[in-house]
């Protein structure tokens, strides 16, 4: 990302119903990952433009509550329909801005046009109750409202869906919202808030501002007009952002990192096991919150499954997102690609193997982008960095282990707590991996643990909160207790 001081007139931030650029003047150019190509460039903004846009947020509150549901439905029917029929388009962007293959970056579109149908549908479904009063002439009504203007931020790895999942739920509910995506990947932001535009929904509902994150972030938790944080990203982000929101008592949900295990028992089906772990591990070129960052494979059959895993992995083509047959996209940045090299090298100096792949791509095609091989390294120790801190890149550390109470011992010996996944043909196993591991979602031989109306959140440091599924619409939802005398 490389950032240029000249003042250009470049429109790209939807504040009030209107195309603005920043109000430094700053723009940002966005960079290719598979190339080092500028793949576009952009308004860069700061906390100026976030307070014109929370301003807008709030005017345009009070309208937006009080529509009913129903009414609030059909604009977000408009987006799902809008969002399906540009699939390609906006696949074809996120691939130029953040490298993910072509066919992966249509899933990701389908999903979020998705979340826009099934918040559209929930947003019908927000009940209240009435309880019974213990005192005779009063009566107990309990009502669900909006909790007000969202201030939401979201990363790179999934730059269409990560909206999605926030903006979706609090329109539903009757929030409007303040969106900054990733400084990587604004290009997708920008289309997708263009048919959010196109889908008639009224000024200052939803805006999108583009800008300096800290100077951003700090306007949304320091403006008491701001309700809500809705965030996903790093734990190191989320947990500044928990401080900030703590001075007027910010409601927030963060969807934070996790460091996820991958169990595979004796009597696993170990095809399925490895076709799982290659969609957790390898999907989004291992840039996931729930990818696998441990493999735990019981030592009778370890040898078998890294056999056939590594027989997956020279099948696996690495290249351009862009072109059709790439299964393995580029990592995001140099930075991140420093960051899996680090760790390759560390367990390698700590003892680990490396069995497959291990280097940074730089021939032909690989060389102007930021390629790592996919990795798989044995003989991996508790003393290694990869095994206690997110990788997010193509590397798969295994550990043996013998016994079940041990390997959940270890599997629960982290910090976080978003995902894990299991694989083994034993039922009483299935129930017993499932409620003793202290994860927010668990995979029993599903490798792709995510789906629209499923709650997706973590426990300990991976977040507070979830997203998905009517779950996801409490989260920008308040509850008022009114006690009627009668
Ligand atoms: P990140 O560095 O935390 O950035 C996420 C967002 O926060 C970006 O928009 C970023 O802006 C912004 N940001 C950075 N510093 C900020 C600050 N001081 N105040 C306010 N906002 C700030 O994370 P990332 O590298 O983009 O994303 C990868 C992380 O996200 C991983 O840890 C991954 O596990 C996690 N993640 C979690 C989930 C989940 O559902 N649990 C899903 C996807 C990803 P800039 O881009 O402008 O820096």
């Amino acid at each position: 990302m490389e950032k240029s001081m000249q003042t250009v007139q470049v429109k790209s931030m939807f504040v009030n119903g209107e195309w603005v650029q920043a109000e430094g003047g700053d723009t940002l150019r966005v960079i290719n990952p598979a190339t080092g190509e500028e793949a576009g460039t952009v308004s860069y903004g700061d906390a100026r433009d976030a307070k014109n846009a929370i301003e807008a947020a709030h005017q345009a509150f009070k309208d937006w509550s009080r529509l009913t549901a129903r009414e609030r439905s059909k604009y977000l029917y408009n987006l799902y329909e809008l969002v399906r029929s540009h699939r390609d388009e906006l696949a074809g962007i996120i691939s130029a801005e953040m490298g993910k293959p072509l066919r992966e970056a249509k899933g990701e579109v389908l999903g979020a046009a998705d979340n826009f149908m099934w918040y559209a549908e929930e947003a019908k479904r927000v009940y209240g109750e009435t309880i019974p009063s213990s005192v005779p002439n009063k009566r107990i009504m309990v009502n669900r409202q909006p909790v007000g203007v969202v201030g939401a931020i979201t990363p790179w790895n999934f730059p269409v869906n990560m909206v999605a999942r926030k903006i979706a739920p609090a329109l539903a509910a009757g929030c409007t919202v303040v969106l900054k995506p990733a400084e990587s990947t604004p290009l997708s932001a920008i289309r997708l808030f263009e048919l959010i535009e196109q889908a008639g929904f009224p000024k200052g509902v939803a805006n999108l501002v583009i800008g300096n994150p800290e100077s951003v972030g700090q306007e949304m938790t320091d403006n008491p007009k701001v309700r809500k944080i809705a965030f996903t990203g790093s734990t190191r982000v989320g947990k500044l952002l928990m401080e900030g929101a703590a001075k007027h008592v910010q409601r927030v949900s963060l969807e934070l990192g996790g460091h996820a295990p991958f169990i595979v028992f004796d009597d696993a089906d170990l095809d399925a096991a490895v076709a799982g772990l290659f969609e957790s591990k390898f999907r989004n070129s291992g840039q996931m919150c729930i990818c696998t960052n441990r493999l735990y494979v019981h030592e009778s059959v370890a040898e078998a499954f890294s056999g056939k895993l590594i027989e997956r992995l020279k099948k696996a083509k690495v290249g351009d997102g862009r072109s059709k047959d790439t299964e393995i996209g580029p990592l995001i940045n140099q930075r991140a690609l420093d960051k899996v090299l680090r760790h390759i090298r560390d367990a390698e100096d700590k003892g680990g193997r490396v069995v497959f792949g291990g280097q940074r791509l730089t021939e032909g095609e690989y060389g102007k982008g930021f390629y790592c091989e996919p990795t798989v390294i044995a003989d991996v120790t508790k003393e290694m960095d990869i095994a206690n801190e997110e990788t997010f890149g193509p590397v798969v550390p295994i550990m043996p282990f013998t016994d079940e109470a041990a390997v959940i011992g270890m599997a629960n010996d982290t910090t976080y707590g978003l995902a894990a996944y299991v694989y083994t043909q034993n039922n009483s196993r299935c129930f017993r991996m499932a409620e003793e591991l202290e994860y927010g979602i668990v995979g029993i031989n599903d490798g792709s643990p995510t789906q629209t109306q499923a709650p997706f959140g973590g426990w300990k440091e991976s977040g507070i909160g979830r997203e998905g599924g009517r779950h996801g619409l409490e989260a920008f939802l308040e509850t008022k207790f009114v006690s009627f005398g009668i």
